[in-house]
């Protein structure tokens, strides 16, 4: 298994191709938030992918709080750490 196949390509918010890799994802408040990649190597970062409204974000605040633009979905780092423990 390489490392490219567990993305999916979609179309971003510049009409850029961004990949979403489903094995990389962080629990939000209604659906996990999933890493986002400009280039299938996954070597350049792009944000995060909503998986409650299908959108790319990369909205995070100086508190390190993740949270989408189009919808009410949210991730606080501590509350991560809590329930992966
Ligand atoms: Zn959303």
């Amino acid at each position: 298994m390489t490392k490219t196949e567990r993305l999916t390509p979609r179309e971003g918010p510049d009409d850029e191709t961004l990949y979403v890799a489903r094995d990389e994802a962080e629990s939000g408040s209604k659906a996990p938030f999933f890493a986002a990649f400009v280039d299938p190597e996954r070597e350049r970062r792009w944000g995060y992918f909503c998986g409650n409204c299908q959108t790319f974000t990369h909205a995070m605040d100086s508190m390190g709080r993740l949270r989408c633009d189009d919808c009410e979905n949210f991730k606080r780092p501590d509350e991560w750490d809590a329930a992966h423990e």
